[in-house]
């Protein structure tokens, strides 16, 4: 920390992202990204001609996008914000709408992101434990007010809540804003985004990292009531005017156009997810029911530390938190059925 730091930061323990390793070249399921690249069309939308064009600014209001996202959905594009990844559009969902004294609740286990924001911002969260079966109970969320957020499903559990749970838990909330993080919701989840037009108070937020193939091109979005999209516009022209990149917006709108290859992306994880835990429960793993892309899973023959490390000299990188009580499990994210066979080869050549 240097002596020119404001002292409100000081204290501040940022957010760990998963390893970005650089040196060699493992079997990356650490991150939740997709083993599978962008639909075809995104490629060819990151042509020459648009990278010549890097000497214009990008649209500040993102309008093709707005508008291709708006169609997807069936909203209006008032009802759309595109942000520099979903992190940004969570960030500045904590700015609008937990300072001031209103607060925050979310789950003790949950997006480590959530206590970094509220860190940031100088709130104490309230924090909700989940219950002996890490899934989270609706009713604890009920009548908060405050700012709630809920990740839907859940990391890193995989968990999800049903879309009549999340109605009751917004319904039951109407002066207070319903955050749902959605970005793990095409892996068998149920959105929200049908419920935004009964309420006012709902901000969905979602993202292109996963189900679309594009972490690297750092693109989230949040739904929601026109009011609420409003507040977010206002931050961010507060902040960084420009914050989606051109090529990005571009790549954004192209991947919308290809239903059939998202679809097909979407199943081929399930699938593959499906396969992987029934694997894992053979080789006597504990795996949560996950609706993400990932898997949650625990062995009682080694810790979730020593599972971590031995796959990582193997070659296999998995994610690990060393915190109560999930430090049993590791998150294995899931990727084409090849990685996933050679995961599960390692895992059971560590455990004989
Ligand atoms: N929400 C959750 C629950 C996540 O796991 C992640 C990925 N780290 C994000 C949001 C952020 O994703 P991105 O900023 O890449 O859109």
């Amino acid at each position: 920390m240097s002596r020119f730091l404001s002292r409100s930061l000081a204290a501040l323990a940022p957010y760990t992202p998963g390893e970005q390793p650089q040196d060699r070249r493992y079997i990356k399921l650490n991150t939740n990204e997709s083993p599978y690249p962008p639909a075809p069309g995104v490629l060819d939308a990151l042509n020459r001609q648009e990278a010549a064009d890097l000497r214009l600014y990008s649209d500040p209001e993102a309008k093709a996008l707005k508008a291709a996202l708006a169609a997807q959905y069936g909203l209006e594009p008032q009802n759309v914000y595109v942000g520099n990844g979903s992190d940004e559009a969570l960030n500045f969902a904590f700015m609008a709408y937990a300072t001031d004294g209103r607060g925050v609740a979310f789950a003790d286990i949950t997006y480590g992101f959530y206590p970094v924001f509220a860190d940031l911002y100088r709130i104490s969260p309230r924090i909700i434990p989940l219950d002996g079966a890490f899934r989270l109970r609706g009713e604890d969320y009920y009548g908060l007010n405050q700012t709630i957020v809920i990740a839907n499903p859940n990391a890193p559990t995989g968990l999800a809540l049903s879309r009549a749970e999340m109605e009751e838990i917004i319904k039951r909330n109407p002066d207070s804003v319903v955050v749902v993080d959605e970005a793990y919701v095409d892996f068998g989840g149920e959105s929200c985004v049908p419920l935004i037009p009964k309420y006012d108070n709902l901000l969905v937020v979602q993202t292109y990292s996963k189900s679309r193939s594009m972490a690297g091109a750092r693109l989230g979005y949040a739904l929601g009531s026109e009011t609420l999209i409003q507040d977010l516009e206002t931050i961010k022209f507060s902040t960084n005017p420009y914050n989606v990149n051109r090529l990005t917006l571009r790549a954004g709108a192209a991947a919308l156009a290809e239903q059939a290859y998202f679809d097909d992306n979407c199943r081929k994880i399930m699938d593959t997810r499906a396969y992987t835990k029934a694997a894992l429960e053979d080789m006597g793993f504990t795996v949560l029911d996950s609706k993400a892309n990932f898997l949650f899973a625990k062995t009682p023959a080694l810790s979730g530390l020593e599972v971590y490390r031995r796959l990582k000299e193997k070659g296999i990188l998995v994610r690990h938190f060393e915190k109560d009580p999930i430090r049993d499990f590791n998150r294995i994210t899931i990727g084409t059925r090849e990685q996933m066979d050679a995961m599960l080869q390692a895992l059971n050549e560590i455990l004989n």
